[in-house]
């Protein structure tokens, strides 16, 4: 027999028990959850009102330093820490985004964690899973036909067919859809006009479903996305459309948070997935929240580095949700310090602790940023195999002279077991109570003011450009009113800098902003500083062409 090595072959093993069992440890019945098969259900719309009046438990949040190819582990880390504070006696819950669809058949690897800290059953919740994605897909669909359709009968909102916003949405990869022309073939085809899709997790629809906090709110979000321009430059709305009440329906049961369990059997509630660029990266407020009034502790994850994934759940989930993080891990691998610190991908065996020491730099920057939102830290050094002892030694000589604790762990490899000390720190932190949350900057701060705010003290940036055209727009925002919403910055991942390959720590660049957006219903202005992907492409050898059924019919080829 093969030896259990890959991700699959781990979640096939797992002694899953029945969903039931699951909701039980959180204190909740049959009649509390709407089952979806054996192992997954939904927490009923019924029993999330009933729960408003409990108090919360303690909020943990898990981000990383700057991504490289070499990998961090954050959804891992996520999962082990949670399945670790289980072990030592805590109630936990773990909150993470699902899967989207299309990238799968791109390139191997899924989003439910790795190694023995994995949420299962994995393939469902990396594919079709309960169907929330494709209810936004149809709910951002049925606008977009909307407003092709009121233009056909005669446009009488005056819509300017050269300033609609809205696009279309589906979720797979592909790059042919990006830019098109719809309407043609004739008359009753309705009228020409360019545009084109994006995948779902990029939809305004995706992050309203994660910043909602029930389908009153759900509802009145959705009316407020600006989807068109008038002749006389006035917003249009879903709502003067008409469409805001068939979207909520599609939504309704998707605005239910999904259980499912970790490999240990312990609740994870996966629930929404809005890209990290363009929106704000994490899952649900519903399911967040949900789990607070459910458990002592919830431990939830923020895509990409801290600079981009930690700033927009503080400053946009935290802010608009209401919620108070008590404690944050800050995740680190010694192979993406040594990347950090310049060291090409295919060096990375080589001991190098010169790299480390380096790469350092780029961690020293988000411990930190993390500190002026007054949130208590500790690093997780999530253990690659092979990372040397001297290698480890130089990282958490870096921590302890800047006076974090950094706590090797290795959940990948035994699960929670592996991060039981990790969860002994966490735990320690939060009883200590010295979170002091802060968002970096008020409501009233105007639009422009918010963006050189993140670009100059979180990037870093020396200083912050507008091209033409930017700051008169977000004073035309801050008239109609849209002036209190926060930003979220959409640039690259791999750097605090807009130049993907400058890693490390660097300083003294400049941010361009090239492109803002309002996204009213979700409830923030994007500001585009360099190139972002809202399609992606397939590469030349997809995953797509090697998976398939196996004779005993389970899935190979995805992870
Ligand atoms: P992130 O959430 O930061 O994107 P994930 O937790 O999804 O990262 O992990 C990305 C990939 O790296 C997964 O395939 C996972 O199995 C792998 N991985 C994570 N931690 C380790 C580790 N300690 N050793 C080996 N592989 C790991
Ligand atoms: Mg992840």
């Amino acid at each position: 027999a093969r030896s259990m090595t890959t991700d699959i072959q781990i979640a096939r093993a797992a002694h899953k028990l029945p969903i039931t069992d699951i909701a039980a440890k959180l204190g909740l019945a049959e009649d509390n959850i709407l089952r979806y098969g054996p192992d997954k259900a939904k927490i009923s719309h019924q029993t999330l009102d009933g729960l408003a009046s409990r108090p919360r438990g303690n909020l943990v949040l898990v981000t990383a330093i700057n991504p490289t190819p070499a990998g961090e582990g954050k959804t891992t880390t996520t999962v082990g820490l949670g399945d670790a504070l289980n072990r030592i006696g805590k109630r936990a819950t773990v909150c993470i985004r699902e899967a989207s669809l299309g990238p799968n058949f791109g390139m191997k690897g899924g989003a439910a964690g790795g190694g023995h800290a994995q949420i299962v059953p994995m393939e469902e919740m990396n594919l079709h899973f309960t169907g929330d994605f494709h209810a936004i897909t149809a709910a951002h669909n049925l606008l977009a036909a909307m407003i092709d359709n009121h233009i056909y009968w005669g446009n009488d909102l005056d819509i300017d067919t050269r300033r609609i916003t809205w696009r279309r949405v589906m979720d797979m990869n592909d790059r042919a859809l990006r830019d098109i022309v719809l309407g043609l073939g004739g008359v009753s085809n309705g009228f020409v006009r360019q545009t084109g899709f994006d995948i779902t997790v990029a939809s305004e629809v995706m992050a309203i479903l994660c910043l909602s906090r029930d389908l009153d709110d759900l509802h009145a979000r959705l009316g407020r996305i600006v989807v068109a321009y008038t002749r006389d430059r006035r917003p249009v709305t879903a709502r003067d459309l008409k469409a805001d009440g068939a979207m909520t329906v599609l939504l309704r049961d998707a605005l239910q948070p999904n259980l499912v369990q970790t490999l240990e059997n312990n609740p994870a509630l996966v629930h929404g997935g809005p890209f990290a660029n363009i929106a704000h990266g994490c899952n649900s407020v519903i399911a967040t929240d949900a789990a607070l009034r459910l458990s002592d502790y919830v431990v939830t994850e923020a895509g990409f580095g801290a600079d981009l994934g930690a700033e927009k759940f503080l400053d946009i989930k935290c802010r608009l949700a209401g919620l108070s993080p008590a404690a944050a891990v800050l995740v680190a691998t010694v192979r993406a310090l040594k990347m950090n610190g310049g060291v090409a991908k295919d060096n990375l065996g080589t001991e190098d602790v010169d790299a480390v020491r380096r790469g350092c730099a780029n961690l020293g920057r988000h411990i930190e940023n993390l500190r002026s939102f007054g949130v208590p830290l500790v690093v997780a050094v999530n253990h690659f195999h092979g990372d040397t002892s001297a290698e480890i030694a130089a990282l958490q000589d870096y921590c302890s002279r800047h006076g974090v604790t950094a706590i090797l762990c290795q959940h990948w490899a035994k699960g929670g077991a592996g991060a039981e000390d990790l969860a002994r720190h966490v735990v320690t932190l939060v009883e200590k109570g010295q979170a002091d949350f802060h968002t970096l900057y008020p409501d009233s701060m105007p639009l422009w003011q918010k963006i050189e705010t993140i670009c100059t003290r979180i990037h870093r940036a020396a200083h912050v450009e507008a091209l033409p055209g930017i700051r008169a727009q977000l004073e035309t925002w801050e008239a109609e009113g849209y002036g209190h919403l926060p930003v979220c910055i959409a640039k690259t991942q791999y750097s605090f800098s807009t130049d993907p390959d400058l890693r490390g720590a660097p300083e003294g660049h400049v941010i361009p902003v090239r492109e803002v957006r309002l996204n009213a219903g979700a409830g923030f202005v994007v500001a585009i500083c360099g190139q972002i992907m809202t399609m992606p492409g397939l590469p030349r050898h997809p995953a797509a062409e090697t998976i398939g059924l196996n004779d005993l019919g389970q899935i190979e080829g995805l992870f």
